[in-house]
Order: C-alpha cells, then sequence, then structure tokens
C-alpha cells in the first residue's frame, strides 16, 4: 500500500525509529499473534509470553501438588498485598499503600464508602453530594449512585457536563469528588494535583480512578495529595482478562479506613473464626473475601515488564506514538469525515487516540478484518490505545496506511450488527 509522499515521515524513518527505540527489546515479552496490529491493550492488554508458564505452575504444581498448603508455601494468602507492593511505584504509592483485588467497580465502592465515611465523622459531616462527570465511565456513576442510594442519608451523585463546570461543583456540600484521571473515551487526562488541592480547599476529598492511566502515564499519589485509588490490571498492566484489581488507601488513612464490605479476609484475626468483626491494621482493611488466585498470579507477569523500563521512558514513546498517529490520520485522511476528539496538548493526552467518524463502529470493524485492533465506544467513536511496551512506529504507519485504504474504498458495511462486547 503506498501513501503519498508529501506525507511528515516515510515508513522507513519509522522502521528505523523502531530500531533505535530503548524499550524495543520489551516487545520480545509478549506473545502477538502474526499479523495483528494491536490497538487496543487500554481495553485487554496482550499477553506476556511469562504468563503461560505461570498459568501452567499455579494450576499443576501450587495447586495440584501442594494443594491447599499452597496459601502458605507458594503465598496466595499474601498475593494481593504483595503484587500490590510491586505496583505501588508505578502510581507513586508506598509500599504498604495498594492491594491487588477484587474488581474496579467494587474497589471503588469501598474507596467512596470510606470517603463518605471519613467526611460523617468529621468537619463535613453535612455535606451531601459526590461530584463527577457525566462523561465517566458508567460502572463509577453506578457503583456511585448505588451506594448514595443505599445509605439512605440523602447523599447524591452530581454529574458535571463539562471541565470548566467542575471547579464551581466543588462547593460546600460536595463530600468527595470522584474522577477518572484519564477518560476513557476521549483520552482527556486531568490535572490530578490541581484538581485534589482544589477540592481540599473546598474540604471535599478526592477519590481518583486511574484504570486508563496505571501503567500508561506517570502518577504520583502522593505528590498530588490525593485521598484514594483504585484502577484495572488487566488494561495497560497486561494482567489478563477479569485480572483483579487494585485499591490504594495512604497511611494517612489507614486507620480510619472503613466500608461496609467487612469481609473475612480485612478481620485482624481471620482464622480465629471469632464472633464479631474486628479490622485488622494497613491496607488488609481493602480485602474482602477469597481471591481468583489463578487470575491474581498472572497480574506479576504483567507487573515484572514495568520493572525493566521507567514510565518517563513509556510516557516518551506513547507521546511520540499518540503524535505520529494524529499527524498520519490527518495528513492522509482529510477528506474524510474524521474528528479528533483527543486532546492535542501533551499534559493532558492520556496514551490513546480517539476519532469520531459517522460510521465509527462499521469501520472499526473493517479494521479489525484486516488486523488492525482497536475498539468502538458510542457514540461514533474510534478508539486507539497505544502501548509502547510493544506497539511500534511503523505499527502506527501500517495501522493509518490500512485505515485510509478502508476510508478512500468505502470498505465498510454500515449495516453490520453490533457484536455483545464493542
Ligand atoms: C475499565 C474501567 C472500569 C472497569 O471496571 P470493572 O469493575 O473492572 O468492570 C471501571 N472504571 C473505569 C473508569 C474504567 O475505565
Amino acid at each position: 500500500m503506498t501513501i503519498a509522499s508529501s506525507l511528515p515521515v516515510t515508513r522507513d524513518a519509522c522502521v528505523a525509529r523502531d530500531k533505535a527505540d530503548p524499550l524495543r527489546a520489551l516487545r520480545e515479552r509478549f506473545d502477538l499473534p502474526p499479523g495483528v496490529i494491536y490497538l487496543d491493550g487500554n481495553s485487554l492488554g496482550a499477553r506476556p509470553k511469562a504468563a503461560l508458564q505461570r498459568v501452567q505452575d499455579v494450576v499443576t504444581r501450587e495447586w495440584g501438588n501442594d494443594l491447599i498448603k499452597s496459601w502458605n508455601t507458594a503465598g496466595w494468602f499474601d498475593m494481593p498485598k504483595r503484587l500490590g507492593n510491586r505496583l505501588a511505584p508505578l502510581i507513586g504509592a508506598l509500599a504498604g499503600e495498594v492491594a491487588v483485588t477484587d474488581t474496579t467497580s467494587l474497589n471503588l465502592f469501598k474507596a467512596l464508602a470510606a470517603a463518605l465515611h471519613l467526611q460523617a465523622n468529621g468537619p463535613g459531616r453535612e455535606r451531601r453530594t459526590i461530584v463527577t462527570e457525566r462523561s465517566n465511565f458508567p460502572t463509577d456513576i453506578y457503583m456511585a449512585e448505588g451506594l448514595a442510594q443505599w445509605l439512605e442519608r440523602g447523599y447524591r451523585v452530581r454529574l458535571v457536563d463539562s471541565i470548566e463546570e467542575l471547579p464551581g461543583a466543588v462547593d460546600e456540600d460536595c463530600a468527595v469528588l470522584m474522577l477518572t484521571h484519564v477518560n476513557y473515551r476521549t483520552g482527556y487526562q486531568h490535572d490530578m494535583a490541581l484538581l485534589t488541592r482544589h477540592a481540599h480547599a473546598q474540604g471535599a476529598l478526592a477519590v481518583w480512578d486511574l484504570a486508563h492511566s496505571a501503567g500508561a502515564v506517570p502518577l504520583d499519589l502522593h505528590a498530588a495529595q490525593a485521598d484514594f485509588a483504585v484502577g484495572c490490571t488487566y488494561k495497560y498492566l497486561n494482567g489478563g482478562p477479569g485480572a483483579p484489581a487494585f485499591i490504594w488507601v495512604p497511611r494517612r488513612h489507614q486507620e480510619r479506613f472503613a466500608h461496609p464490605l467487612t469481609g473475612w479476609w480485612s478481620h485482624a484475626k481471620p482464622f480465629a473464626m471469632s464472633h464479631g468483626f474486628s479490622p485488622c491494621d494497613g491496607i488488609g482493611r481493602a480485602l474482602c473475601g477469597t481471591q481468583p488466585v489463578v487470575s491474581l498470579a498472572l497480574v506479576e507477569c504483567g507487573l515484572e515488564v514495568f520493572e525493566e523500563t521507567s514510565m518517563a521512558a513509556i510516557r516518551e514513546k506513547s507521546l511520540a506514538l499518540t503524535d505520529l498517529f494524529i499527524e498520519l490520520v490527518e495528513a492522509t485522511c482529510a477528506g474524510h469525515p474524521l474528528g479528533l476528539v483527543t486532546p492535542r496538548e501533551h499534559a493532558r493526552r492520556g496514551s490513546q487516540a480517539s476519532f469520531t467518524h459517522p460510521h465509527g463502529y462499521a469501520v472499526m470493524q473493517a479494521l479489525i478484518e484486516r488486523g488492525v485492533i482497536g475498539d468502538y465506544r458510542e457514540p461514533e467513536i474510534m478508539r486507539f490505545g497505544f502501548t509502547p511496551l510493544y506497539t511500534r512506529f511503523a505499527d502506527v504507519w501500517d495501522a493509518v496506511a490500512i485505515l485510509k485504504d478502508i476510508l478512500d474504498s468505502k470498505a465498510y458495511d454500515v449495516a453490520l450488527e453490533r457484536g455483545a462486547v464493542t
């Protein structure tokens, strides 16, 4: 396939850039199917090669041979905390502040409940609103609304329609500002430190969802003075389908961290089997019940890869990849009704680039047919995630060439039925 020679870069230049890429060797740590350009690591990260050996070991040796002894001998019981400590440096957290457990939805519920509890037992006891964006990932809003309703104390979720309106919505009635740091559709990245400072100045607490940030952009929760945070491990952290999520509770809040999901894993003495709940100290308070050990074990294979590089190096390549993609799409597909919805400003951009197209769903299906896997989000948004650990500059060039070909030849079927998962 050829693209006009007036382009900002040639394919050869992209190949040369890949040769000089300091992260080049890390692609070898992943098993990617041949002929596929995978631009959906923001939804389900690719498989680390090590995962196969690890799952075999967990299933045959730890489970099959060592049976129940493995809770102790293979460290199953401690895994949520051990993995949390390994994840901590990626988000600017300290050891003993992160647990890998449950789902993002559940962890958000716990964090939000804990934040409301802190407010209800302090100077913020009259505050009743949880402020978030209408454009937030729906489960975050559903969980907040569910919690607010079930508490039956007059709590409500206030949905804000634009970023400009956010600061004003954090008023004297706001108990918690609950935001997703990088928007799943547009890739817009909030200024965490600025908004957290604003929330605190107004007497509110700040809870952050890092689902599209962890492993994608550098994070420093302590520098931002955030109150609580949660996030996914199956997206940019490559933990595997349905891998347990994480929750961060800074030391300064741990002693007063309380939520209603008081399962036995957060009990001070779970095996005393005693009557009455008495919470343990530390991040263990964020746990609830028995964890999916096989799935949890795979999270480690994803985290290991990050220890061979830095978030600064990942960020530098991520911005270069998204810049290149945006530049090439705009240069080659200029005649088509595409609209960039991702910020051009680096500081405001996550690790994705999203374009609207009136037939976005059909165009994305045609791309997937031709081996370029991105995804589609309502309304009209084609979303392309860029994972610097395994995405090459030449992949970007090839993906845009295929996109241009599909658009020019109208090789997409506008009458396509949607699958259950888009
Ligand atoms: C992906 C994502 C989730 C997913 O939540 P689960 O409980 O894992 O299904 C939640 N929130 C945001 C912002 C996400 O991007």
